[in-house]
């Protein structure tokens, strides 16, 4: 089985935006993501937000490109609910409407296209566009997908168990705050109660122990009536596609109160994801087989598919950077913390959209998965601080002779990702950049 690709993914495709075609560019012609944004105003009246593609170091106005240029008659109803920045409408399209679009904006954007002389006018820098969250999460689940920090994780907590016997059978997950869910910028440290020793009672007071966590967003986009699951061999075409996620999480508030019905407060105080949905359209050509030891459980029938074998998982290369107050106002800039890949996730975004809906539970367009912390086996791949400083035991030495077990106030976490694969043009998903404000 290969990969769905088509012409939108030709290697030799470029664009007339000629930062397009710059190599390490995030957004080819290849890609196209999907996205929210307004002008920045001239000092008058904010303009409304509109839906976007990012394009080399642009962004193509949705809103613009559908009065300013002719489109086929298909196009033309899914650029109108774009323009109007109704993104969840046109996610509730489906994958035919999101591959006519992506097939008829690849055409647009192409070099020698006859549509190029309308979209010129159709374009702002993307330093001159203000981001918003491509649509209001209604709902959000965090899964625990990333074995090699379960294991981690596990063997700090529970040395002797580290891994509990039902991980390698059921996706494990629970239920996010939609609320808090936003773009980074300033993320305000939490209070809560924290435990600090066996014997004294626990105290009302700033996280001591603030820390990230390396995910990547899945957002579905056509929803499921109550009652009715998705079975595997139809999951994807529920997902429109991916976005980095920052879960800020407490865990001196988490280790106090997580038994035992899970976190709560230690993560609901600031979820953080990059304001750019690559498409599983776009990600076609970094498909991979979902790799698993051979003498693990196989997974139950209804977690299992031939396409989900062979190619449901995706090879993305994931990366922490973080740059103290220290640091930027030295002028240095961010240092890269970890690299993984989400090849390391024990299940996949099917596996865990199927076993989400598995007994009825419906999803809505917009509604946003969390895959869980995605850390690779090695040292150095861990995906947040707890595993960087094994527990806060071993502290990280950062330029300047600074050190981190964790985050501390003016502290700017920065998530990236990115594809690579020979014979594709390499895809990026841009950042998520957060800074830690003092607690109020
Ligand atoms: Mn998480």
């Amino acid at each position: 089985m290969t990969a769905p690709t088509d012409a939108t993914h030709d290697p030799a495709l470029r664009s007339w935006v000629s930062s397009a075609n710059l190599p390490g560019c995030d957004f080819p012609l290849q890609n196209l993501p999907l996205g929210r944004f307004r002008p920045h105003g001239d000092g008058g009246q904010l303009a409304p937000w509109r839906g976007g593609i990012a394009i080399g170091d642009q962004v193509l106005d949705l809103a613009l490109a559908r009065q300013q240029c002719p489109w086929p008659d298909d196009v033309q109803p899914l650029l109108d609910l774009l323009g109007q920045g109704d993104l969840a409408a046109f996610l509730a399209s489906g994958r035919p409407a999101w591959r006519r679009l992506r097939a008829a904006l690849s055409a647009a954007l192409a070099e020698g296209s006859d549509q190029g002389p309308f979209l010129e006018l159709c374009l702002h820098p993307l330093a001159a566009v203000e981001m918003a969250l491509p649509l209001a999460p209604r709902d959000y689940t965090d899964f625990y997908a990333g074995i090699h920090h379960a294991v981690t994780v596990g063997t700090l907590m529970r040395p002797d168990n580290p891994l509990l016997p039902n991980y390698k059978w059921v996706p494990i997950g629970y239920h996010g705050r939609a609320s808090s869910v936003g773009l980074g910028g300033g993320v305000r440290r939490p209070r809560g109660q924290i435990k600090s020793s066996a014997e004294a009672p626990p105290t009302y007071a700033p996280c001591r122990r603030l820390d990230y966590e390396l995910e990547l967003g899945l957002w579905v986009g056509v929803g499921n009536a109550l009652g009715e699951p998705v079975p595997m061999d139809q999951a994807e075409d529920h997902l429109y596609g991916v976005s980095l996620l920052n879960d800020w999480s407490a865990r001196d508030m988490q280790a106090w109160e997580y038994q035992p019905l899970g976190p709560f407060l230690a993560k609901s105080f600031a979820t953080s994801v990059s304001p750019w949905l690559v498409s599983l359209d776009a990600l076609a050509p970094f498909r991979r087989p979902l790799q698993r030891p051979a003498d693990d459980p196989q997974p139950l029938p209804y977690l299992d598919s031939e396409f989900n074998r062979s190619l449901g998982a995706i090879d993305i290369t994931l990366e922490v950077w973080l740059q103290t107050a220290a640091m930027r106002q030295a002028g240095q800039p961010p240092v890269r913390l970890s690299q993984s890949n989400a090849l390391d996730a024990y299940w996949t975004p099917a596996q865990l959209l199927a076993h989400h809906t598995s007994n009825g539970c419906n999803l809505a367009p917009g509604d946003l998965l969390g895959t869980g912390t995605l850390s690779g086996p090695a040292a150095g791949q861990g995906g947040s601080l707890l595993e960087l400083s094994l527990g806060g035991k071993q502290a990280i030495a950062l330029p300047g002779g600074q050190t981190r077990t964790f985050l501390e106030d003016g502290d700017t976490v920065i998530l990236r990702g990115y594809c690579q694969a020979p014979g594709a043009v390499r895809i990026g998903l841009g950042e998520v950049a957060g800074t830690v404000l003092p607690a109020g």
